[in-house]
């Protein structure tokens, strides 16, 4: 019990409770049968806090923490049970997310990132607290390796980065 308790501490981020990026590789490659079988299309979303360091040194690193884990249950309460989300850095998460047509992956976009801005919180201060967040998303193209996909999600948010964020961007 204590071995399988540790391996899985280890593996999970202390602050959110989402797993970290060691598990991704192998779960990536699962999806990635099952969508092919299912005929389903796999996207990866990058999920990137905008402004973040702003928000800790307004209000400090520990209303930062607080923020993190606030935004790590709005993603999680708002997507499937079945879709893995991972803190992957810092203030950035990644989703793996099945759909059946790209229509149905950019709704579920923007539902995300309508959700994240409308779930505000309340710092210790007592003020609200409003987070946005930027996406990049691409589709796993036939067999596809996880690190051209991760590449591709990046580049399709920091485009959205730079045309002002709070929005999603797909990857061609
Ligand atoms: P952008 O909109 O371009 O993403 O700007 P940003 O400020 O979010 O991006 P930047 O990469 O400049 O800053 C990210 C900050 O996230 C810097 C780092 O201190 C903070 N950070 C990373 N991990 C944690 C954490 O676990 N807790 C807190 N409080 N801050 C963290
Ligand atoms: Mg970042
Ligand atoms: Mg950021």
């Amino acid at each position: 019990f204590k071995t399988k308790f540790l391996a899985t501490a280890a593996r999970h981020d202390h602050l959110t409770g989402l797993p970290l990026r060691y598990g991704l590789e192998e779960e990536f490659v699962q999806l990635k049968k099952i969508c092919q079988r299912n005929k389903s299309l796999l996207y990866a979303v990058m999920i990137d806090v905008d402004h973040f360091k702003r928000i800790n040194d307004t209000y400090g690193h520990s209303v930062g923490d607080i923020a993190l884990c606030h935004l790590a249950d709005t993603l999680k309460r708002n997507i499937r049970p079945s879709e893995p989300l991972y803190r992957f850095g810092g203030e950035e998460f990644l989703l793996l997310m099945q759909t059946s047509s790209p229509e149905e992956a950019a709704l579920a976009a923007e539902r995300l990132i309508n959700v994240v801005r409308g779930a505000s919180l309340m710092t210790p201060q007592g003020k609200p607290l409003t987070l946005t967040t930027t996406m990049g998303l691409s589709l796993v193209k036939g067999d596809e390796e996880l690190l051209g996909v991760i590449e591709r999600a990046d580049r399709a948010l920091y485009a959205g980065k730079n045309v002002g964020r709070d929005r999603y961007v797909i990857a061609d």
